[in-house]
């Protein structure tokens, strides 16, 4: 199993919001949003639900980013 530098707290990924410049916060993993459901879905389908098919065999650890200025949201795949 792949390690995550930003989950495991190693290091800070900042990515810079596209509608207003302003920096977004790593709010953590995708798939953490996803626990409701994960009674009913298997980890292969979250990865595909997640809009990264390859990102289980790549060893990419998905994170959701959030604006605090506009709220834009989007997910970034990190390399584990
Ligand atoms: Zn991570
Ligand atoms: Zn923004």
């Amino acid at each position: 199993m792949g390690l995550c530098p930003l989950c495991n707290g190693f290091e800070m990924k900042s990515i810079q919001c596209p509608n207003c410049q302003s920096l977004m916060e790593d709010r953590g993993k995708v798939t953490d949003y996803f626990d409701d459901y994960s009674a009913y879905m298997d980890i292969d389908i979250m990865k595909l639900f997640d809009g990264y098919a390859n990102s289980l065999e790549n060893h990419e650890c998905i994170h959701y980013f959030y604006c605090p200025v506009c709220q834009h949201q989007e997910s970034n795949s990190v390399s584990e």
